[in-house]
């Protein structure tokens, strides 16, 4: 079974290895297919130039999965992904405690959560820009970004850094790799082009609809002229059933280009990469569950002045209704069950 991020993360990467000349074959439903590519682009993702690739982890081969090494080498590919990297240096932070706040915020269907501290801590959130395009019988683009915070991989709505008054330009330090950051922004960004296209794409399929019909209705008459006109003579019953064939062949052509006409392709293009490095309220949660604890951190964010959310470990959606898997990972309702 696919996982809709997988699926997102799949198109993208499959997408983005054809673009760079690589040719893959990848059966839909199957978990791995297999990519052919070109030299150059094969070193830099360190694999062979003939490879398996899967969406499962896997010791060989491409593994496009979540936390796989591949999003990171994705991303030598992006030259022009610039490093803009900036900084607030002071914000006001939350003073009061934070246990009520928490408990309002936050929902834990299997834990039993108590707030343990807080304390002032800087933190990188970083904006990806993004560029999608639509190439149909008619275009659609749009520019959009995607703010992650670094430290727990939650996407958040927050304002543009460009925008604000105290951000100034900063040295800043390379984020550790604990949080698979490319593949969510990735993730994250295939699905809000696809909300934000919905428009345009349902009004082409509305006229690819229409152009359908109109084509079953001319071919419709076309037959229904045809046996009109064997009604005044008398035509042999094979010349007629070879002409319904041929008309019925035509109609299937025509309705077969407009397909391919009216075929969807999504390209997705990170362009740019603001970091900015802020300060936030860490919150510390003590979290017990069946006896076993862990300690989460959740944040306070300075600049929408609100705790943030907390990113599944699954399908790395944001969300404040806490799971606790097996091994004490979060997990958001959708995903509670696997
Ligand atoms: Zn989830």
């Amino acid at each position: 079974m696919i996982s809709a991020v997988e699926w997102r993360l799949r198109s993208f990467a499959g997408e983005f290895l054809e673009r760079q000349g690589g040719v893959i074959e990848w059966l839909e439903q199957q978990d791995a297919g297999y990519a052919v590519l070109p030299r150059p682009l094969a070193e830099i993702l360190e694999c062979p130039p003939d490879t398996p690739i899967t969406t499962k982890p896997a010791a060989e081969g491409l593994s496009i999965n979540l936390g796989s090494q591949f999003w990171e080498r994705v991303r030598r590919c992006f030259p022009a992904v610039s490093g803009l990297t900036l900084k607030i240096d002071a914000l006001y932070l939350k003073k009061s405690s934070m246990d009520e706040p928490v408990a309002r915020a936050f929902g834990f269907s299997n834990a039993r959560a108590r707030v343990s501290g807080a304390l002032p801590e800087r933190v990188e959130y970083q904006y990806w820009y993004f560029t999608a395009g639509i190439e149909s019988d008619e275009r659609w683009d749009d520019v959009f970004r995607v703010v992650i915070n670094s430290r727990t991989g939650a996407v958040l709505d927050l304002p543009d850094p460009l925008t604000m008054a105290e951000v100034r330009v900063a040295e800043l330090a390379a984020v550790p790799p604990t949080i698979p950051i490319i593949p969510i922004a990735i993730g994250t960004a295939a699905r809000k082009a696809q909300d934000r296209a919905e428009t345009f794409v349902r009004r082409l399929e509305e006229r690819m609809r229409r152009d359908a019909q109109r084509l079953r209705e001319y071919y419709a008459a076309l037959l229904a002229e045809d046996t009109g006109r064997a009604r005044g003579s008398p035509v042999e019953p094979a010349v007629a059933q070879s002409r319904r064939k041929a008309v019925e062949l035509e109609l299937k052509r025509k309705t077969d280009e407009l397909r391919e006409r009216y075929t969807l392709r999504l390209a997705l293009r990170p362009v740019a990469l603001v970091r900015l490095e802020i300060p936030a309220l860490a919150v510390k949660i003590e979290a017990r569950h069946r006896g076993v604890q862990t300690d989460l951190t959740v944040y306070w964010n300075a600049l929408a002045k609100t705790l943030e959310p907390l990113a599944c470990a699954r399908c790395s959606n944001a969300t404040f209704a806490i799971h606790l898997a097996e091994d004490l990972s979060v997990r958001c309702p959708a995903c509670r069950a696997s």
